[in-house]
């Protein structure tokens, strides 16, 4: 039958001192196994993830069979209540996103301590599970980290339609560097041998049912996979394995956005193809018509028409083999 124990723990202060709490559900099969460390909300406004903890939450007090299961249904408290992806500056000027600094630092700033006293949990876990959103101009999907077979049996087993296969740090560009990916959850636990999944399920902000059916059944087939629930993965997509190469294709001026009427998320686009229109609001001349940059999985298209030259419109991740 197992065990089940929730406690909330102080995890960092506000600049007032005032303690900033989070809760931690702990549910212990009666047999051994793994542990999985799954948590939500470190970006506060991707809320579908709790309420994935939360429709799983009697399922997994009453068949935990073997190991552990650790849940933080709010990584990011600071972040949640301000329902954001970042903290305010008042707050936290330094890390405003938490998944740029674990393992964390129990000295440092506000985040820093955060992930510091979360990382006790995830970093002597087997397996994480980070859950996030992206935005609803977003394919479902699950990131993982180059060369991590464990992890790539994991994606497969969580589902969705696509897997996103991230560089490892000693090989990744330019820009991953500079974007700070180090700090990631993901990408502490590799460097400590820790097989770890980032589903990015849809949307931000709305408690979206499919998302969250996704997620559900996603963490239930991970759980599956090790041997902590029972039973076989069950269907939930099989993803295309992809590659995150963090290209995008850009708005060459400001303006408004116009995607053609046939292109859709998800589609399998050739480099050339059509997608949209940015024109002059005003006197209505075109000023760039938008192509996909590469061949691939069109996995991102931004549906805020307003925007302004440099934003990202588009993500084509190119496909692999395996
Ligand atoms: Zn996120």
């Amino acid at each position: 039958m197992g065990t089940y124990s929730q406690s909330t723990i102080t995890i960092s202060h506000l600049p007032s001192q005032q303690p900033i709490r989070t809760t931690v559900h702990e549910y212990v099969g009666d047999s051994d196994g793994p542990t999985v460390y799954v948590q939500a909300a470190q970006h506060g406004y991707e809320v579908n993830g709790t309420e994935v903890l939360r429709r799983l939450h009697d399922e997994l007090r009453e068949r935990v069979e073997a190991g552990r299961v650790v849940a933080v249904p709010i990584a990011s408290p600071l972040t949640f209540d301000h329902s954001s992806y970042t903290t305010p500056r008042a707050i936290e000027e330094t890390h405003p996103n938490m998944n740029r600094v674990w393992p964390g630092d129990s000295d440092g700033t506000v985040h820093e301590r955060i992930a510091a006293r979360l990382w006790e949990y995830a970093g002597e876990a087997d397996v994480i599970i980070d859950l996030h959103t992206m935005s609803p101009d977003a394919l479902s999907h699950v990131v993982v980290t180059e060369d991590d077979d464990e992890g790539l049996a994991l994606a497969r087993a969580f589902g969705t339609d696509l897997a996103l296969v991230e560089s490892r740090p000693d090989e990744a560009g330019h820009e991953w560097h500079r974007r700070n990916f180090s700090g990631k959850l993901r990408v502490a636990a590799t460097r400590r041998d820790i097989t770890c999944i980032t589903p990015e399920l849809g949307y931000n902000t709305w408690i979206d049912e499919p998302a969250v059916e996704t997620g559900i059944r996603g963490v239930q087939n991970v759980l599956r996979e090790v041997g902590i629930l029972a039973g076989d993965p069950a269907s939930n997509g099989t993803p295309r394995l992809a590659r995150n190469h963090l290209g995008r294709v850009t708005a060459t001026d400001s303006g408004l956005f116009v995607i053609d009427p046939d292109v859709e998320i998800g589609d399998t686009v050739e480099a050339g193809d059509a997608l949209g229109t940015v024109y002059d609001p005003s006197t209505y001349e075109v000023h760039q018509e938008v192509r996909a940059d590469r061949d691939g999985t069109l996995y991102a298209l931004t549906r805020e028409a307003t925007i302004i030259a440099g934003e990202t419109l588009a993500n084509v991740a190119l496909p692999l083999e395996r």
